[in-house]
């Protein structure tokens, strides 16, 4: 059982205990144990086996421990399995919906019978939650919107999280002697920032022990199908794993075939039938004189000849989403996408000065260690108190902190930046004379999402056009899951920023992805500048660099394209410029 999973029944627990209206103490416990078990680098399941106390972690008490530790070894918890006898679980998945939350549950559960999702939409279609006293029509409208998007988003996974799974998956079947080649096709290698199942295409000398060393990997939780060539499981974590056996010869075409996406394919086979060939999971086939007969095989073994059948170079899957690679790709104009190794600093990261966990000298370290020329240090702004955000006297004492560190490591050019706080006016959380001072400013919103849309493009606007900003990080302030893109204009903000030479972030923490593949594309065509950011809180976060890039490459960014890609020379030039 990964930490995510195990967060997931401690958020349960907590929920649970606040629909039964708990001690708040109990339920602010598990709330908080889930979050830091979420976030914690090493697994848990090791800590236990290697007897480690797991007290030890920030926020985990005695009983906690035991939950975890008894979660672990039997898969299942007693205090879950207790409180479901009183209160129903499904009740839990309502608490989570906007506008409900444990109390507003408990009264639906109460006075309307209501258990489930299903319900509660039939209920307040019909009107019946706008009559509960506390609800009224604005609110049963709300929470027939939240259903709504509920909906489209269950059953997705964020990638980070699918690769949680997939890639211990993918280590236990490459062990397997029969399996000559395995590789995942689907949205999971295109890239894309959430996925639905995974797609396992592999070749093996003996399909059986594959299919057996696959059906008992000790995380499956069901088989759906098991058939001689294509297997169906459901893993633990809720997420399905499908595996395809192949001929060799018609791998790179069921490879091409299941990458998808489906809009790319479809414009690929057109071109292929005006070639007289057609297309599918098994091969490019040459149409037989005078039909009826059988085709010839002309391309099937390698994904990049099924492309070159049809006069086309090998097409990066990340790009595949018929936004324009085919044309690009016939006339010769396909972009050089950047890579990990393109990257030379993070212009985006936390020390113990404000909300990170480790020292400036220990990020310092953990940049020199990933090869970077540059990295810039960007704790918070006052305005967010519960960060330990620095106001000017604090700022001033972390310079002298730098100014010694740099002194200790010339190997490596730390920059002096904040990430600073537009206020809900515009106006930013730091003096000027003090913003003049930083190499690098990093500007964004941390507070009041919910302004009303006008105000909040006018607040961003503000900021935008302060002549000391470098950076707008994370622009729409979205959590992949979680929290909506806030409600503003954002193509007059991408255009303020190109006339004001304000680069834009896309920041690569798994749960932001923020600039969105197709936010970037737009703002590369309006010829902004792009920044890549861990927004690192600790060492291990640096290696979150790969979500960012990956993103980059759906929207087609160059290195021309992403300051941090830049030499430090033309790096400082570009920032100091405006
Ligand atoms: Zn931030």
């Amino acid at each position: 059982m990964e930490n995510l999973e195990i967060s997931r029944v401690l958020e349960d627990v907590a929920a649970l205990l606040e629909i039964q209206g708990a001690n708040p103490f109990r339920i602010r416990a598990y709330q908080n144990a889930a979050r830091v078990v979420e976030s914690h680098s090493t697994p848990l399941k090791r800590m236990v086996q290697e007897e480690t106390d797991l007290t030890e972690l920030p926020g985990i008490g005695k009983g906690i421990a035991a939950d975890i530790t008894q979660l672990l070894s039997e898969g299942k918890l007693g205090t879950l399995e207790e409180l479901a006898e009183t209160v129903p679980l499904s009740l839990i998945e309502l608490t989570r919906l906007p506008g409900v939350g444990a109390k507003r549950a408990r009264k639906l559960w109460d006075e309307l019978g209501i258990e489930t999702i299903d319900q509660l939409e039939e209920a307040a279609a019909a009107g019946d939650v706008a009559a509960l006293a506390g609800f009224g029509a604005k609110s049963q409208e709300k929470i027939l919107r939240g259903i709504e998007a509920h909906r489209r988003r269950i059953g997705r996974f964020k990638l980070s999280d699918a690769d949680q799974y997939v890639e211990p998956l993918l280590a236990h079947l490459r062990a397997l002697p029969a399996v000559q080649r395995l590789e995942v096709a689907g949205s999971y290698r295109r890239r894309r920032e959430t996925v639905g199942d995974i797609d396992l295409l592999a070749i093996a000398t003996e399909p059986q022990e594959v299919v057996e060393g696959f059906t008992s990997y000790p995380d499956v939780k069901s088989v759906e199908l098991a058939g001689d060539t294509k297997v169906t499981v459901v893993l633990r974590s809720g997420l399905q794993v499908d595996l395809r056996i192949l001929l060799p010869e018609s791998y790179g075409a069921a490879l091409q075939y299941f990458s998808g996406s489906k809009e790319h394919n479809v414009k690929l086979r057109k071109r292929a039938v005006a070639q007289g060939l057609s297309i599918s999971e098994y091969g490019v086939i040459r149409a037989g004189e005078g039909g009826g007969e059988r085709g010839e095989l002309v391309a099937g073994r390698e994904e990049a000849d099924v492309y070159e059948a049809v006069g086309l170079p090998w097409i990066a899957p990340e790009l595949r989403e018929d936004r324009g690679e085919i044309e690009a790709a016939l006339a010769g104009e396909l972009p050089q996408l950047i890579s990990l190794e393109d990257i030379r600093g993070d212009l985006q990261m936390h020390s113990t000065w404000s909300d990170g966990k480790q020292s400036i000298e220990e990020m310092l370290e953990g940049c020199v260690a990933r090869g970077y020329e540059y990295f810039a240090m960007t704790d918070h702004s006052k305005a967010l108190a519960m960060t330990g955000g620095l106001d000017a006297a604090k700022l001033r004492k972390q310079w002298e902190e730098i100014a010694e560190v740099q002194e200790r490591h010339p190997e490596i050019r730390i920059l002096r930046g904040m990430e600073v706080d537009i206020l809900a006016d515009g106006e930013l959380d730091l003096e000027d004379e003090m913003l003049a001072e930083l190499d690098v400013v990093l500007v964004s919103v941390h507070s009041r999402f919910d302004l009303p849309h006008a105000q909040q493009t006018e607040r961003i606007l503000e900021a935008v056009r302060h002549p000391a900003v470098n950076i707008l990080a994370h622009p729409t302030g979205r959590l992949i899951n979680r929290r909506d893109e806030m409600s503003f204009d954002l193509e007059e903000v991408l255009r303020c920023a190109a006339e004001h030479e304000v680069v834009v972030e896309l920041n690569a923490h798994p749960d932001r992805l923020d600039l969105r593949d197709s936010h970037l594309i737009r703002a590369r065509e309006l010829g902004l500048e792009v920044v890549i950011s861990t927004d690192a809180h600790r060492v291990d976060d640096l290696a979150l660099m790969r979500y960012g890039v990956e993103q980059a490459r759906r929207a087609w960014l160059t290195p021309n394209d992403v300051i941090n890609a830049y030499p430090l020379k033309r790096l400082l030039e570009t920032l100091s410029r405006g």
